[in-house]
């Protein structure tokens, strides 16, 4: 049977994941599963798995199911959990890391996500601002699947109706924010 998860290189995959989650269960260790945190959770009822349950996972090293499942996608990064956990864990930094691990090994699952976070950037890069209109032309491309923008197109048509979205063509931008991507890389390679 195909594994729910493939990452973009071919061997190793596992062992580069199971590297990538072990700080993030270091931190995890003091969990004592009092489920505080998904209680606080305002993303908890969308989620496969609660918080609690995806810490219970890392902690038992179930590394599969963790990239399996789209709890950790759907943080929206209110920190609720991080503020209100009684063992004071960073629980925010450790759904950013495994959003980090997903995109870095091309987790298969999450390769959709990981296209439109990145189309965003690219947009706001480039002008400053998301431009939604080219934004989704960067996000159609990246994924090389033309039933993807059929499927948007009718509301891509109304909300061009309502004027919620312009016409804008994608254009290079004036590459202000630059600078500051390319600081922001630097300190990411660093860490
Ligand atoms: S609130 Fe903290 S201690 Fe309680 S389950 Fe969540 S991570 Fe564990
Ligand atoms: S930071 Fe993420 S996991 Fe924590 S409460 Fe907010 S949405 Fe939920």
């Amino acid at each position: 049977m195909k594994p729910a998860f493939e990452a973009g290189r071919p061997h190793g995959a596992s062992k580069n994941l199971e590297e990538r989650l072990e700080p993030v269960r270091k931190m995890l260790l003091p969990c004592m599963q009092c489920g505080t945190c998904s209680g606080s959770c305002p993303n908890a009822w969308a989620m496969d798995f609660s918080p609690r349950h995806l810490w219970r996972l890392l902690l038992t090293r179930n590394g599969e199911e963790i990239f399996k499942s789209r709890t950790f996608v759907l943080c929206s990064t209110c920190y609720s959990c991080t503020l209100r956990c009684p063992r004071g864990l960073p629980l925010t930094d450790a759904m950013s890391m495994l959003k980090q691990a997903a995109a870095a090994e091309n987790v298969r699952m999450h390769r959709r996500s990981v296209g439109f976070y990145k189309s965003f950037m690219e947009s706001v890069r480039r002008h400053g601002r998301v431009r939604e209109m080219e934004f989704m032309t960067l996000y159609f491309l990246s994924m090389k699947n033309p039933a993807i923008p059929l499927r948007f197109t009718p509301l891509g048509m109304r909300l061009m109706a309502k004027r919620k979205v312009s016409f804008e063509i994608p254009s290079r931008g004036m590459g202000r924010l630059d600078a500051f991507f390319r600081k922001a890389k630097a300190v990411e390679d660093q860490s």
